[in-house]
């Protein structure tokens, strides 16, 4: 016995109607009647208002499902979760290692502002310890079974220790081959200090994936992308963007935005092409990104009309390619998972969410201890328990969110920007199903890009 699932949504997009399948990203074009069988479908379930033909497409791209399975979708969804929640034996592990606490920039929007020292020292022997602590950790793992491992480098401003980083990725690279796994790394930098020297040493290393900070056009850029002596820093980046690209690295440009860059990064995506050399654009990303906690922030709704603006504007200059995939109902991050995936200070300290690292109050212990304890999973900390309690999403929006068709598509949102709505810092985007016509409109404009 077959229904419609309860995650289909009809879009009218350019004159035209689609279906689309919240769960598995299934998109259809109808006609119109077609569309009012679906709909005299979705009101009455009566599936036999459809011939065999339409039928078997329905049933192919599970538009039609069994009925006890429609039934079950929302403990499908809160299991799902749960298991990646709590799954310590996946084959993947991903470490978000933020290498120092220095940066050569003084961005005014800083997240680390707080905790950044912008006194250029370096303290070796703390990472050198924490570098060879890592190595045994990822090492164990490697013989418990893990296949995949995904090492962020970030900071501070991890190229400041270039050296470190180097050899680093090459004794990892050795290991990475002792056990047949799949090794990938990601650096998170503002780019000033990628030079072409430095790539040339990362050239035969597996390390291909480089977030680089630009944040308008150059005369706004060095205006908060800079250091204390308001140094151009402009050119230089995008010197290394295309240097980068030459040498068939993965960048992908971040755009911060808030009110006061909006209009500059615009222009700079506009005039792109006098910057960036974009016959290496098969190796060019886009992140938009907010900027969260100044006056200029764009709230949680506004940042998404000016973030589909830009997107808009990449999609049209062929910059990025429009995307419907709904991910897997999974835990959004290490934040809320109690897996084996870390965030780690370059002194050994473990955090649960990137944004709180080097903050001593958001500390949860420290590799050494998880590695004098053999591994074993660590005693819930207050933050912990925050995070996949207080935060989980059984918690949060009263587990509305498991109730929610465009669950597997939204992931109720990051865990921090969840606490952010508790605590009254941000707008309560659950408010009014504001959430919800967010992504509806995020998935209606994707459409728009893809026709079918
Ligand atoms: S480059 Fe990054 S780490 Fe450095 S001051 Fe700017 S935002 Fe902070
Ligand atoms: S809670 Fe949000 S910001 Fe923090 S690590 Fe997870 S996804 Fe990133
Ligand atoms: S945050 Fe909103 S759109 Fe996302 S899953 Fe929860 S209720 Fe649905």
């Amino acid at each position: 016995m077959y229904t419609i699932t309860k995650y289909i949504e009809i879009f009218e997009v350019n004159e035209k109607n689609y279906i689309f399948n919240l769960n598995n990203g299934s998109l259809i074009e109808l006609d119109n009647s077609t569309l009012d069988k679906i709909k005299l479908l979705i009101n009455n379930n009566n599936v036999d208002v459809l011939n065999e033909n339409e039928k078997e497409v329905l049933i192919d791209n599970q538009f039609l499902v069994s009925k006890d399975f429609d039934e079950k979708q929302e403990q499908i969804n809160h299991f799902t979760y749960n298991i990646s929640k709590y799954n310590n034996n996946k084959d993947s592990l991903k470490i978000d290692f933020a290498l120092t606490n220095k940066c050569n920039f003084n961005c005014p929007y800083c997240f680390e502002c707080n905790n950044l020292s912008r006194k250029l020292e370096a303290d070796y022997l703390s990472l050198v310890n924490t570098g060879k602590n890592l190595y045994y950790y990822i090492k164990k793992l490697l013989q418990k079974g893990i296949k995949n491992v995904e090492i962020v480098f970030y900071g501070g401003e991890p190229t400041l220790e270039k050296d470190f980083v180097v050899d680093y990725i090459k004794s990892i690279d050795l290991l990475c081959n002792e056990y047949d796994a799949d090794f990938r790394y990601v650096f998170i930098t503002n780019g000033f200090l990628f030079t072409e020297d430095f790539s040339n040493r990362l050239l035969n290393s597996k390390c291909k994936f480089i977030q680089i900070t630009i944040d308008g056009e150059k005369e706004f850029h060095n205006q908060r992308r800079t250091n204390l002596a308001k140094i151009n820093t402009f050119d230089k980046i995008i010197e290394n963007v295309n240097q980068l690209l030459k040498n068939n690295f993965y960048v992908v440009i971040r755009l911060n935005i808030d009110k006061s860059n909006f209009e500059s990064v615009l222009k700079f995506v506009d005039g792109l092409e006098k910057f960036i050399d974009l016959n290496n654009k098969k190796y060019l990303g886009f992140d938009i990104a907010r900027v969260f906690g100044n006056d200029n922030s764009f709230d949680l709704d506004e940042f998404e009309t000016f973030r589909e603006v830009l997107t808009n504007k990449l999609l049209r200059k062929g910059l990025i390619k429009p995307r419907l995939s709904c991910k897997a109902l999974t835990t959004f991050c290490v934040a809320e998972s109690l897996s084996n995936d870390l965030v780690l200070d370059y002194k050994g300290n473990l955090y649960r969410c990137w944004n709180n690292v080097f903050d001593d109050k958001y500390k949860i212990n420290t590799l050494q201890y998880l590695i004098n304890n053999n591994l074993d999973p660590l005693e819930y900390s207050k933050v912990t328990l925050d995070f996949i309690e207080n935060l989980s999403l059984e918690n949060v929006n009263s587990s509305e969110c498991f109730k929610c068709k465009y669950c597997k598509y939204c992931q109720g949102l990051c865990p921090a920007i969840r606490k952010s709505i508790i605590n009254g810092e941000e707008k309560n985007i659950y408010k009014g199903g504001v959430c919800k016509e967010i992504i509806k409109e995020r998935i209606k404009n994707e459409i728009s890009f893809i026709g079918v």
